[in-house]
């Protein structure tokens, strides 16, 4: 999608704080981090949000969930604990249309969100 953030930084059009990258996804640092680690999982084909998902995408979510975990470790926070979050929608705060997870840690997360 020519007019999606998310996808134009995956292609390396835009720039980003890239952690990781493989031919499935990227992660880069969140520009607005809401949190010490905070870290957005982005698969690289345009996938709305989670009502986009298709069967078969199993493999891509189990794919996304093993990143975040390999980095909050690489970033030390797997012991004192984070958060793995996915906005969806209006009333979920989704803001870029394109599905991504937020890893959040480093600091003790509020609940309930607000
Ligand atoms: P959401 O509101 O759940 O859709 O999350 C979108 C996230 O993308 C927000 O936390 C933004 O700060 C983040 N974001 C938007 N543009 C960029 C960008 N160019 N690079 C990194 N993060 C971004």
């Amino acid at each position: 999608m020519d007019d999606c953030i998310f996808c134009r930084i995956a292609n390396g059009e835009i720039p980003s704080d890239k952690l990781y990258e493989d031919d499935q996804l990227v992660a880069f640092r969140d520009i607005n981090p809401q949190a010490p680690v905070h870290v957005l999982i982005v698969p690289k084909r345009h996938i709305q949000s989670v009502n986009g998902l298709k069967d078969g995408d199993a493999k891509l979510l189990g794919h996304m969930f093993e990143t975040a975990r390999n980095i909050a470790t690489a970033l030390g926070v797997s012991g004192s604990g984070y958060r793995i979050v996915v906005n969806t929608g209006e009333n979920g705060g989704q803001t870029v249309p394109h599905l991504h997870f937020h890893l959040l840690g480093g600091r003790a997360l509020g609940w309930p969100p607000g």
